[in-house]
């Protein structure tokens, strides 16, 4: 299930960024820099965790 999040604090600007992988938008400062793409922390666990894997098979 998607969680909305709503900064209640005013003042601060809010950068929302797409998640390369799910679309998903990232809230300010959380998006991860990874191989060109900008992803989510779920997306970017995922993908290490998928490569790790393939290392391993
Ligand atoms: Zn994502």
């Amino acid at each position: 299930m998607a969680a909305t999040f709503i900064n209640l604090e005013s003042g601060k600007p809010l950068s929302r960024v797409p998640c390369a992988l799910c679309g998903e938008s990232i809230m300010d400062g959380r998006e991860i820099e990874h191989q060109d793409e900008t992803l989510c922390k779920p997306c970017f666990e995922k993908k290490n965790y998928y490569s790790v894997i393939r290392k391993l098979l």
